[in-house]
């Protein structure tokens, strides 16, 4: 059956492209470093390009590749591009996207990590950045210069859950001859599929949702067309950042079940989140299914879900912050999200807490806000966890 005709969760299962001489049920790991050629012309094709062998894991691998036909498939994309981490396809992307002096515009909450590196490292090779509540297109628009090459966007955002309009976005963008490449890592495909939307690439931690069980670091970015897959592409091959076989088999293997993953730690989240907004301890609770999310209505139109991604603050700032980390015992204390384990966090002494401080601020990442990503337990067990450890403020 042609893949475009099933469900996400069907393609979930079925999309990944692998050649199955043996018909084993599941994709094999080819753990090699190189493939044999037949011989002498058979090489000289491969290295052409006349045909499409595989050379060289660097530059591809049957099991990586049926990772990237998955989840290219899934983002409605043509070439998927894994990458050995989420911050590697940043990288990747950074590089074949700009030049010496060009100039990006991006979200001031963008995940910590992609915002160093552009301004401590890019910067060094003549790339200039701007950083904008990208949440406000008027922001965006006034922030665009004539070098601007590209929009980086993520939403929602990190840690604030600021909502992007990404069809507004993609025109803007377009408009000024630039690419919007949209960090997709909060919501995976099952959520939000920004080349839906008009995005010229995706891409992912997948470290977090598309994995799911919080032990693999892997990245993938996805490209709308050939000519621009093919440009990151090379660009991966030639970096190095490329995946490797046994990493792609465990993603390929946690991400089956990304739509029953999803579908229940959102419906925990919803009953958390209405069970925060309703504590006197917590000064207010940032969820898109929230009617009092400022981005309500936004999210159900971009968004097929509002996903298990919660950040509130505590009244009672930093010291409020620590006591509830110190005191949660069900939700583990660490970074990362997207598991099926519930994990908490606080921005302003963890994750963000080599942002200056003016940053944070211009990105909203107050002194007692907490993240906190749903897993998969028992609802009334997290909030009976969060209902004592609030308790001890
Ligand atoms: C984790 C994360 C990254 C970086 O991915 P790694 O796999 O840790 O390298 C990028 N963007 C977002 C939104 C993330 O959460």
């Amino acid at each position: 059956m042609k893949n475009s005709k099933l469900g996400l969760n069907s393609r979930l299962i079925h999309a990944g492209e692998f050649e199955n001489p043996l018909g084993s049920a599941t994709v094999p790991i080819y753990q090699t470093s190189t493939f044999i050629f037949e011989n002498a012309d058979h090489g000289a094709r491969c290295f052409s390009g006349e045909e499409d062998g595989y050379i060289y894991t660097r530059i591809g691998n049957p099991t990586i590749h049926a990772l990237e036909t998955l989840v290219a498939d899934l983002e409605g994309g043509v070439s998927g591009i894994a990458t050995s981490s989420g911050m590697a396809a940043v990288n990747t992307l950074y590089m074949a996207l700009l030049s010496k002096g060009d100039h990006m515009v991006s979200s001031a909450a963008v995940y910590g990590p992609s915002r160093v590196v552009m301004e401590q490292h890019w910067s060094r090779f003549g790339v200039e950045s701007t950083y904008v509540n990208t949440a406000n297109i008027d922001e965006i628009k006034a922030a665009f210069r004539p070098n601007t090459k590209l929009l980086y966007v993520e939403t929602p955002a990190n840690p604030t859950m600021d909502i992007t309009d990404l069809k507004a976005c993609a025109e803007l963008a377009h408009q000024h001859g630039a690419l919007l490449v949209v960090d997709n890592t909060f919501c995976s495909p099952y959520l939000q599929r920004p080349l839906e939307l008009g995005a010229d690439a995706v891409f992912h931690s997948m470290t977090k949702f598309i994995n799911g069980h919080a032990d693999i670091v892997a990245g993938m970015i996805v490209a709308r067309d050939k000519a621009l897959g093919s440009k990151l592409r090379s660009m991966m091959v030639n970096l190095g950042c490329n995946m490797d076989p046994h990493q792609a088999y465990m993603v390929i293997r946690g991400v089956k079940t990304l739509g029953i993953r999803i579908e229940r730690s959102q419906e925990n989240a919803m009953n958390i989140a209405r069970f925060l907004e309703s504590h006197p301890r917590v000064a207010w609770v940032k969820y898109p299914g929230l009617e009092s999310h400022p981005q309500h209505e936004l999210a159900k139109q971009q968004m097929y879900g509002f996903g298990s991604m919660i950040s509130f603050e505590l009244k009672g700032g930093f010291e409020a912050g620590k006591v509830l980390m110190n005191n949660v015992g069900l939700a583990i204390l660490a970074v990362s999200l997207g598991g099926v384990e519930t994990l908490i966090q606080h921005p302003a002494s963890m994750t963000h807490s080599k942002v200056s401080a003016e940053a944070k601020i211009k990105a909203g990442i107050t002194d007692g806000l907490v993240r906190y990503s749903v897993g998969i337990e028992d609802a009334e067990d997290l909030i009976a966890d969060l209902e004592q450890g609030l308790a001890k403020i």
